[in-house]
């Protein structure tokens, strides 16, 4: 008899975007003819750049003859890609990486996932509150997050509230903990943490022997100077960090796949016995036992974002989901409504007037204003009383959204 993993059952019932995918189709059945504007998703419009499309055809011709054909590539990625990411990512800000510090993915949310492998089942952790869903629901469901309780908080996680009252820059925990789970620039919220505000985590993290995972999947939306793009700008975070980051929003790489994770070779964690365990070659062992490259084409993709041409087209899409993030932060504030986020993330994290819920704000604005957004409370307990606004739609449709909320709440 096979027996279940049993975590499996303490998970939530139902993911929170299918929720809402169901709740619109209700409203479509019902609704045939209104046209929705859907600022909700976290999911690109924008084509990929002309840089990316190009080498993928060079590769597509490669992979067509028998010379230049690949096959299964370095589980690890292709060298050429790890170079480009050294040299364009980290050396410009001063931090020097080795190629083996550096494991090319299929995007962050695997990653993300799946990091927590490397650790036992019973280490404590924290996470930011809202927070992206995989960190809580990874580590459910290898038992780390310990019993849940009737408000929906699990045992052994410490929550990490971010509220207006702080600006949603979260208090360092009470007490020690294990792991800790940042994600900056901020989904759901938007907000971001300066050189200072990030410093005191790594502190945190080498005074109390904590393994920070630092989600940097919207690094390229960062605009202000004295945001840090790497963990690795704060002196000591190698010792004490695993970054990750995705070329999903950076690059529209959301269909095609691709990411990265760097290990630095002085991060280590303990055994029982006290001894101390590098955890690169940790994770290069179950990568190559687990993952077998992405694919060439994709990675040759993901290499011309590096490319001049590339790097103006990337800074292009860029700009263009940011304007919209300005267009629809205008608005809703010209509209009375507090907003956060939108300057240095795609992500706009809106009050509800009036002490209004969630998802009852997230229902009115689909019913009477007939556009889609994200319940905040999906994201966690102190996500009560938000929506989350994506500025990943098209212009034209980020202003049309904008203008039908201002009519409803005129
Ligand atoms: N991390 C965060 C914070 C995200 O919001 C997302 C996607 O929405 C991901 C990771 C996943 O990125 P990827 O497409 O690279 O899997």
């Amino acid at each position: 008899m096979a027996l279940v993993n049993e975590h499996f059952l303490k998970l939530p019932g139902s993911y929170l975007f299918s929720d809402i995918a169901k709740k619109v189709n209700s409203f479509r059945i019902t609704h045939p003819q209104t046209k929705l504007i859907r600022l909700g998703i976290g999911d690109v419009t924008r084509p990929l750049p002309a840089a990316c499309i190009e080498a993928m055809h060079k590769a597509v011709d490669e992979m067509a003859n028998a010379k230049t054909f690949r096959g299964y590539g370095p589980e690890q990625g292709y060298p050429f890609l790890i170079e480009a990411i050294i040299k364009n990512d980290y050396a410009p800000r001063g931090i020097r990486l080795d190629p083996s510090e550096v494991f090319i993915s299929d995007g962050a949310k695997s990653d993300t996932g799946n990091i927590g492998e490397l650790l036992r089942w019973d280490n404590s952790m924290a996470v930011t509150d809202p927070v992206y869903p995989v960190y809580v629901d990874s580590n459910i469901m290898c038992g780390r997050s310990g019993t849940q309780s009737e408000d929906g908080k699990w045992s052994n996680v410490t929550y990490l509230p971010c509220t207006a009252g702080n600006g949603f820059v979260p208090d360092l925990p009470a007490h020690r903990v294990d792991l800790i789970y940042l994600c900056y620039p901020n989904n759901p919220t938007g907000t971001t943490l300066t050189k200072e505000q990030l410093k005191k985590w790594v502190d945190y993290a080498l005074a109390n022997d904590t393994l920070l995972v630092f989600d940097a999947a919207y690094e390229a939306y960062i605009h202000d100077n004295n945001v840090p793009h790497s963990i690795y700008e704060i002196r000591g975070a190698k010792k004490v960090a695993i970054e990750i980051r995705s070329f999903s929003k950076t690059a529209g790489f959301t269909g095609m796949r691709c990411g990265y994770t760097i290990v630095p070779k002085e991060l280590t964690a303990a055994t029982l016995g006290n001894e101390r365990i590098a955890l690169n070659p940790l994770w290069n062992r179950r990568q190559c036992t687990k993952f077998n490259g992405t694919s060439y084409i994709t990675q040759r993709a993901a290499e011309a974002i590096y490319t001049p041409e590339g790097k103006q087209q990337v800074k292009d899409t860029i700009e263009y989901y940011m304007t919209n993030a300005k267009t629809m932060k205008e608005g809703l504030e010209a509209a009375g409504l507090s907003v956060s986020g939108g300057i240095n993330a795609p992500y706009l994290w809106v009050k509800t007037p009036e002490k209004v819920g969630s998802w009852k704000f997230f229902e009115q604005m689909l019913y009477e204003a007939n556009v889609v957004s994200t319940p905040g409370v999906g994201f966690g307990p102190n996500g009560e009383g938000y929506v989350r606004l994506t500025a990943f739609g098209t212009h034209e449709d980020c202003e049309e959204g904008i203008r039908r909320i201002r009519n409803w709440l005129k």
